[in-house]
């Protein structure tokens, strides 16, 4: 694979046209990579490569869209540090919102690598056109493009055409959160998640479903000046070891817009 090849030019260069046709051991093949699947217990992933060969392994035992992830964070590696690699990522390493490339963290570039790999902007963008940022709808699009639910939300979040946020919470609160780029920086999401949004009911009562879309007071969310007056839609799941991945969105983009114009 020739150094800094970008995602986009390997699906031009591989002429793939839908997420249908998208098969990560042969994009790896198409890179010099050979993929293994391995018991791993000191790493999740990892790659070892040396001129213009490499071979990837990943965790037998991890779910096919786990096995997806991690081969094309791998390949993410190599398009940086083609010639030479040999790097063993972490599970938390390996994770669809670690993208935040700062003072040049391989492992977010990595990442970054992957999710554009396997949704890539301008099909995404189109598949996800006019979707109101449900959980059904996130759900529908990581089958579409074979990715992990937490994956598809995040990019929903960050493609799609309505301003939402994307959090993920547990019994500490607040762990991490993904905003679409109109949603002005001045709204914050709250450390701790109010107690009567259904995230909270989620976690603390496990006989409860997620009833799906549910209209909730925005400050149960987020923090800023007004917050008291307005309400937004939540839909929350649960993901699994005690964490909740809730889309919170504006149905009344006023607010928003009250915002922004506060903070020009
Ligand atoms: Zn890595």
């Amino acid at each position: 694979m020739r150094r800094n090849i970008t995602p986009e030019r390997l699906w031009q260069e591989m002429g793939i046209l839908s997420p249908d046709d998208v098969d990560i051991e042969v994009m790896a093949y198409f890179c010099g990579v050979r993929v293994k699947y391995r018991e791993l217990t000191s790493c999740a992933a990892r790659i070892v490569g040396k001129g213009n060969k490499a071979i990837i392994t990943v965790d037998q035992d991890a779910s096919i869209e786990r096995q997806r992830f991690s081969i094309a964070h791998e390949l993410g590696h190599w398009a940086q540090d083609h010639g030479q690699v040999s790097v063993s990522c972490r599970s938390k390493d390996l994770t669809p919102f670690k993208l935040k490339d700062y003072k040049g963290d391989r492992e977010a570039a990595a990442n970054r690598f992957a999710v554009e790999l396997l949704m890539p902007t301008y099909l995404f963008k189109e598949a996800a056109r006019g979707m109101a940022a449900t959980m059904a709808n996130a759900s529908a699009l990581g089958r579409q493009f074979r990715v992990s639910l937490t994956a598809a939300a995040i990019r929903l979040v960050e493609l799609g055409s309505f301003p939402a946020i994307v959090v993920c919470s547990n019994n500490g609160g607040y762990r991490w959160s993904w905003r679409h780029p109109d949603i002005p920086l001045s709204i914050r999401v709250n450390r701790l998640i109010g107690r009567n949004s259904v995230a909270h009911s989620l976690r603390v009562d496990a006989s409860i479903a997620s009833p799906g879309p549910t209209t909730v007071d925005a400050d149960e969310w987020v923090n800023h000046a007004g917050v008291e007056h307005y309400v937004v839609v939540e839909d929350s799941v649960r993901v699994g070891r005690g964490s909740v991945l809730s889309l919170v969105w504006w149905e009344d983009e006023t607010a928003l817009i009250r915002s922004e114009l506060d903070e020009n």
